[in-house]
């Protein structure tokens, strides 16, 4: 059994980058300053006091809200809120939001889930007429979702759970879609708002990458769930990671030297390069054209022939 790095403990971990070995104590410390020093760096929580987090019950949220709830808790001026999203995806969802519970309930953080049945249509229903990228659907209605959620419970800022991997690959991805707008708007302390709508988006595990964030939800005990969205393997995203991790373990220090890159690009970027943002002229959310995707997405669906009917609530 291989000794931690910095203590006579069991090592839980070996990080190939630093060529360190970690026991769950100092994986655990490690990840918290990261965190913490993210949080710091970018202003995340500065001169906010409502923070929601976006827990879905999968490993990278809960460890997030968890850790969030570690790191401000003696601070009594401000409230963390956890929002849930349910897609409507059976045996993978329902699983998930039981962990997302769960965790609220032993933190004792207020939780509010919000379902795609009522604001736009379930994942299970829309993939009965199947689209060539679900991912693209539900991104954009979780979007949606979850700035109206951030907006009815007055949040300042909502934190998405997004680790090194999911940074890097949504770089690489944007990259290949020539996005570059994209790259612009996606900014670790969710940039300035230009539109009163808009609630700004932070990732506070922007430094830590996904196999860390397991071992710490394993070491730590976090409730959460390992499974697979059912529509995952239609994803881009998934050669993308197969590309990026076959890099990092040859090239180990690979993903965080693209985070580099990605950070050093978007502080290079005059201000203004992110697409301004206004209000939808259908659903009155923000949207950085006049029509917002949820609302294009849905007529696109409905002009195809899609049987179900549009979202109950502002539709
Ligand atoms: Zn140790
Ligand atoms: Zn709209």
């Amino acid at each position: 059994m291989a000794i931690c790095s910095f203590c006579n403990r069991n090592a839980i971990l070996y990080q190939p980058y630093s060529c360190k070995l970690f026991c769950g104590k100092h994986l655990s410390d490690l990840t918290e300053k990261r965190v913490g020093s993210t949080m710091r760096k970018y202003g995340m929580v500065r001169n906010r006091s409502r923070i929601g987090v976006a827990v879905s019950g999968g490993k990278d949220s809960t460890t997030m809200l968890y850790i969030m709830h570690r790191l401000l808790r003696k601070d009594r001026s401000r409230t963390l809120i956890a929002i849930t999203v349910d897609e409507g995806l059976r045996g993978y969802r329902d699983k998930s939001i039981r962990c997302a519970r769960a965790l609220c309930s032993k933190l004792g953080v207020e939780h509010h889930i919000y379902r795609f049945s009522e604001y736009a249509v379930k994942m299970d229903t829309l993939m009965r007429h199947p689209k060539p990228d679900p991912c693209t659907y539900c991104g954009v209605f979780r979007r949606w979702v979850l700035n109206l959620a951030a907006r009815e419970h007055g949040l300042d800022a909502i934190a998405i759970g997004h680790n090194l991997d999911d940074v890097v690959q949504t770089f690489q991805m944007n990259i290949m879609r020539n996005e570059p707008l994209r790259i612009a708007r996606y900014t670790p302390n969710g940039g300035i708002a230009t539109c009163d709508e808009f609630v700004p988006r932070i990732r506070p595990l922007l430094t830590v990458p996904e196999r860390e964030v397991m071992a710490y939800a394993l070491h730590n005990g976090i409730p959460f769930h390992n499974g697979e969205c059912p529509y995952a393997g239609l994803a881009l995203r998934n050669p993308v990671r197969e590309f990026i991790n076959s890099m990092e373990a040859k090239y180990p220090g690979t993903k965080f030297r693209m985070l580099n890159t990605y950070l050093s690009l978007i502080d290079r970027l005059p201000a203004g390069a992110a697409q301004p943002i206004r209000k939808c002229k259908l659903c009155s959310e923000p949207s950085s054209s006049e029509t917002c995707k949820r609302c294009e997405l849905l007529s696109y669906a409905k002009c195809k022939g899609a049987k179900w009917s549009v979202a109950k609530k502002n539709a």
